[in-house]
């Protein structure tokens, strides 16, 4: 029988007001979140550990932080890769697209990321950099080419394999030369982001000698310039103004 009473009620009911906060942000986009969610220090004890055969002794002290995208590969797989010694390559963390956070390398020791490299840091010039760095490898396809409406990525030498992650936008990067790389870049999550963001304090914290000129892109610091174009597509300043809010 259909109930009057509670129909009168449903009619006089107030319209419900959503006000905005942090959680409807979340749920409903990325742009805003920035300005209003204040993240905190990583503790870097609750970061899972996966040790990596591929390391050695660090012949510094830790100076800065190197950034980099991974280019394509599951979270999963490149954290493999990065574990196997025929790689001869590793990071000290690797970072995945929805924030899973893996160590592969104690900070204490050099972590094999950033190859030759050479860069002015702390007032003198260094080269070799895995020895005075942290170095993390960011989850992204990398530099995406477009071809009538679709984006790949390259894989090997000759394959491309189109990207079927989130819409690609116009990303560029400037070398120290002053030379733009032009390009596509999937959009890095702003769960990813705010991970890195969290991860780096975190790191600072325990090594607060690292400066907001410390945070380094390994196509900065890469010899000879143009051999790598990573982390392209990153906002770097934005992660810095944010990292040193
Ligand atoms: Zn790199």
């Amino acid at each position: 029988m259909f109930n009057w009473a509670r129909f009168f009620v449903f009619l006089k009911r107030k319209p419900t007001v959503v006000t905005p906060n942090t959680q409807n942000h979340l749920e409903t986009g990325e742009t805003q979140m920035n300005t209003i969610t204040k993240i905190e220090p990583l503790d870097l004890m609750t970061v899972n550990f996966d040790k990596s055969p591929n390391q050695s002794d660090r012949k510094d002290i830790v100076r800065a932080i190197v950034l980099h995208h991974t280019g394509p590969g599951t979270f999963k797989g490149i954290v493999n890769w990065l574990k196997d010694p025929r790689a001869v390559a590793s990071a000290h963390y690797v970072l995945g697209y929805a924030a899973e956070l893996t160590q592969l390398v104690n900070t204490t020791k050099k972590a094999w990321h950033a190859g030759p490299s050479e860069w002015t840091i702390d007032g003198t010039k260094r080269k070799d950099l895995n020895h005075c760095t942290i170095g993390i490898e960011i989850c992204n396809p990398g530099v995406l080419v477009e071809r009538d409406g679709k984006y790949y990525y390259e894989k090997g030498r000759d394959d491309l394999v189109e990207w079927a992650g989130a819409s690609p936008v116009k990303a560029s990067i400037t070398y120290p030369s002053g030379r733009i790389l032009e390009g596509y870049s999937a959009p890095y999550p702003e769960v990813q982001r705010n991970k890195l963001i969290a991860l780096c304090k975190g790191i600072i914290k325990k090594y607060p000698n690292i400066g907001r000129e410390n945070i380094l892109t390994h196509f900065g610091i890469s010899t000879p310039e143009g051999r790598k174009n990573d982390p392209f597509g990153l906002d770097i300043q934005d992660i810095i103004n944010r990292i040193f809010e």
